[in-house]
């Protein structure tokens, strides 16, 4: 009857069948929520393994979840405004609209393909009105609660694509992420969110992330980046102005030989001696080119010059030079640090290039020499500091500002290095800041029924100059709201990480037309009980989804503090990689269809030999493997059994074809295991006790897997046993068989989706195999009622018997001496000592 197994054919069968039926939509009822989220994608247009790897996973998690009696929100959106379609679009002449439109339809229709359970009516498009339209209400929102602001700030100019980058997006090399072009540096009115002000909560709140990677919270809390210290005041000789500086290490104040200012610092100019005028200049004017990243490099030597102006010590009333020197920032601390070279390794640098004093203040030991090679940063005993040597250097950091606080020279402080966000892009293709700019009222918000602040459609997208919204008078020209004179409608758009702070929040009320959401639906789904998507977005996305619902809780709009209860950042999938050695940068990997003999590889223009490597799946190494073939040749399935079972979900992936086949075979051997048994469909009413404890040995096993840490790869081993124990089984018509067939094809079920339909209507049911409650494990079954038990004869083994388990001593040796191998070594001996394991061996000693 069923032939031969053709996932094309079973695939395209369940995915009509499925979105007949609506079976992937969310079921309603009583039964506890489950909220399943994969981060959603870009649409460049082509799905790729990562994609394909990361929505397998959470997939599999919402069927299991279903099964389990949850009712599961499963959604799918795009995150689709950005850079990329409005560069394609300049390059292609296509609106980045229809650009962005097209690429959803395609990846869509290839996610269809993947048989994954998403619930396609609460669809999102952050490029779409009605949801922009919320992230213009909730920015209104920010800044009715002060924490949206416009302020004149230095910023990263991307000469290439002529935008301003967030600090993030420029490199360690202080380039473009996007473009590569050196950024340069401009000031302009930029709109920031104050996520400065939800530091401490943002770090406190880790603590309650307890499903989280470590390693995630520890870049967290890193780029929180709180330090306890103290802020010191210097004066300045002959001036009324002061100097004041943050510090984390104020034991060391006894060490300060010199202040360093930031080059951009207020007062540097003011303070600068007439003959240092000239130097002070030209060295402002050259580090006003670098970018933040080149100034603070560790590698590179820090610069600076003397003002010729001096502090005061605020302890000691020493004087002490006021340099200026490019590794300090203004926009980080105060824009001034005390330089103390003994105990700094920037300082150190510095103080050894311009031959200035180092003053050892703290030692490891009394004993150890006061001269040093380098910077000692350590804890250890106060010298060299009055009053306070012979302290340790914790007990003293205390006194010292305590000492500060009391002389009026400073004070205790807390600092981050979390900086405000900056949010706004000089772009076409985002979310309009929705504020217009009166000369009378100022800034005033678009009222609530205005919104959306669409995006024109008719505009001139050449890549060049000043945002394209800028030179649209009819979005420009505006009344105020307020007064209704003649106002100017903000042209910045919003940084797309806006966008996907909140999109989980709308899946749970995805049609919603009076708000974004309503608490009573975003409270039913959130917080998100499973997010699964890539490390990359550790930190930027994380953080600012973690703030927008600080901020959103603090308005009334949802009760919960945190985002995503778990979270598992799954690894890369890699692919075989070639490369020429004896080429350098993007040039020496060669993409593996130019390769003529891939059991010899080399450079099809030199004849080199090349090395072959895994490295992550990319466009520029021409390493990738592309979803829409292996799915054409082998199925959705068993690109799915692959992806499970070749590594744990967190490790990276070795992309392996012989595998990937392994998988294929596997699908077939269950096919064809069910199929002749749906042939057969007799059963008795006998019980085989061995299958049974096969059977649930394996749904104990692949429950535990599914539920704890996600093992699918052990799960889809347990499944494999099953498949093994089932062939072998010599009766096939035993009630025992047919509940391990329906057992292996109920757990393969969230994992090979059609596959496992298939042959569960195969078997006569007409009901879904994914509306099937998932199986317990019967404990009595697990029981081992039957034990090898080894004889031997003064330590020899002469044979193995199976006998019923749990016997006693004495019937053991019964049955050792009773065997008939044993009784012909036996023969005319007599046995003068028995020794017994129980369950395990007898040893007769003749
Ligand atoms: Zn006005």
């Amino acid at each position: 009857m069923e032939g031969k197994y053709d996932p094309r054919t079973v695939e395209s069968k369940w995915q009509a069948e499925w979105q007949a039926q609506g079976l992937d939509k969310t079921p309603t009822g009583d039964r506890p929520a489950f909220y399943a989220l994969s981060m959603f994608p870009y649409p460049s247009g082509e799905l790729h393994m990562g994609h394909v790897r990361n929505y397998t996973i959470t997939d599999v998690i919402a069927r299991f979840k279903r099964m389990n009696g949850y009712r599961v929100l499963h959604p799918m959106g795009w995150d689709a405004f950005g850079l990329p379609a409005e560069n394609a679009a300049i390059d292609r002449q296509v609106h980045p609209a229809d650009w962005t439109y097209q690429n959803i339809a395609q990846m869509r229709s290839q996610l269809k393909q993947l048989g994954l359970s998403y619930d396609w009516e609460r669809e999102v498009t952050t490029c779409s009105p009605d949801y922009y339209r919320w992230t213009q209400w909730l920015f209104l929102e920010f800044f009715k609660a002060g924490l949206a602001y416009q302020k004149e700030a230095t910023v990263n100019w991307d000469p290439v694509d002529q935008t301003v980058l967030a600090n993030e997006q420029v490199d360690s090399e202080g380039r473009s992420w996007r473009s590569g072009a050196k950024v340069e540096k401009r000031k302009l009115k930029q709109w920031f969110l104050k996520i400065t002000d939800y530091a401490e909560r943002l770090l406190q709140d880790l603590e309650l992330l307890t499903h989280w990677p470590d390693r995630v919270k520890t870049m967290q809390a890193n780029w929180i980046g709180k330090s306890i210290g103290a802020e010191l005041t210097f004066a300045i000789k002959n001036h009324r102005e002061q100097i004041t500086v943050f510090t984390t290490r104020p034991d060391t104040i006894y060490g300060v030989s010199y202040v360093v200012l930031a080059p951009e610092h207020p007062l540097v100019l003011e303070i600068t001696t007439p003959d240092q005028k000239q130097a002070i200049e030209q060295f402002i004017q050259k580090v006003s080119a670098e970018s933040e990243m080149e100034r603070t490099a560790e590698d590179k030597p820090k610069q600076g010059v003397p003002t010729g102006a001096v502090a005061i010590h605020p302890f000691t009333l020493e004087e002490i030079p006021i340099w200026i020197a490019d590794y300090v920032l203004l926009e980080y601390g105060t824009g001034a640090v005390m330089g103390v070279p003994a105990h700094d390794v920037r300082d150190f640098a510095f103080a050894k290039q311009y031959n200035l004093p180092i003053k050892t203040v703290i030692l490891p030991s009394l004993e150890a020499s006061q001269e040093l090679d380098s910077a000692y940063t350590d804890k250890g005993i106060m010298v060299n500091s009055a009053e306070f040597d012979g302290l340790d250097s914790l007990t003293a950091k205390q006194r010292i500002i305590e000492l500060a606080e009391t002389k009026g020279v400073g004070k205790a402080r807390v600092q981050y290095r979390l900086r405000d966000w900056l949010i706004s892009r000089q772009r076409y293709w985002g979310c309009p800041i929705p504020v217009i700019h009166c000369p009378d009222c100022g800034i005033v918000p678009v009222p609530e029924a205005d919104l959306p602040v669409e995006l024109p459609r008719e505009v001139s997208l050449t890549g060049r100059g000043a945002s394209p919204l800028t030179q649209l008078e009819s979005f420009v020209k505006v009344k105020c709201p307020n007064c209704g004179a003649e106002a100017r409608r903000e042209t910045d758009t919003m940084d797309t990480f806006i966008d996907s702070s909140w999109y989980y929040l709308r899946f749970t009320d995805a049609k919603n037309e009076q708000l974004p959401f309503s608490k009573e639906k975003v409270n039913d789904w959130c917080p998100v009980d499973q997010y699964v998507g890539g490390v990359e977005h550790a930190i930027l996305h994380l953080l600012y989804s973690r703030f927008f619902t600080k901020v959103l809780c603090d308005r009334g709009l949802l009760s919960f503090q945190e985002p995503f209860t778990a979270l598992l950042t799954q690894g890369m999938v890699q692919g075989l990689t070639y490369f020429n050695p004896n080429k350098s940068g993007k040039d020496k990997w060669i993409p593996s269809k130019l390769i003529q003999n891939l059991n010899d590889p080399r450079d099809p223009k030199t004849g080199e030999p090349l090395q072959v490597i895994y490295a992550t799946m990319s466009k520029s190494k021409g390493n990738g493997v592309s979803p829409q073939e292996v799915i054409a040749k082998y199925g959705a399935d068993t690109v799915r059994m692959f992806i499970l079972f070749k590594a744990p979900p967190e490790k990276d992936l070795e992309w392996d074809t012989a595998d990937v086949e392994g998988q294929f075979r596997f699908l077939h051997r269950i096919w064809r295991l069910v199929s002749e048994f749906a042939q057969i469909q007799e059963t008795d009413n006998s019980l085989d006790k061995n299958l049974r404890r096969a059977i649930h040995t394996a749904i104990k096993e692949v429950t535990e897997d599914l539920t704890e840490n996600f093992q699918f790869n052990t799960a889809i081993s347990e499944l494999m046993k099953l498949a093994n124990a089932l062939q072998d089984c010599p009766n096939k018509t035993s009630s025992t068989y047919r509940e391990g067939i329906e057992a292996l094809l109920i757990m393969l079920a969230p994992l090979a989706p059609h596959l496992s339909e298939e042959l569960w209507s195969m078997l006569g049911h007409t009901n879904s195999i994914h509306t099937q409650q998932w199986l317990e494990y019967d404990s009595s079954a697990l029981v081992v009622d039957e034990i090898t038990l080894v004889v031997q004869i003064n330590g020899k083994v002469r044979d193995n018997l199976l006998v019923p388990a749990n016997l006693s001593k004495e019937e053991l040796e019964e049955y050792a001496k009773t065997a008939p191998q044993v009784q012909k070594y036996l023969a005319g001996k007599e046995v003068k000592k028995v020794v017994v394991v129980p369950n395990k061996l007898v040893n007769l000693v003749v």
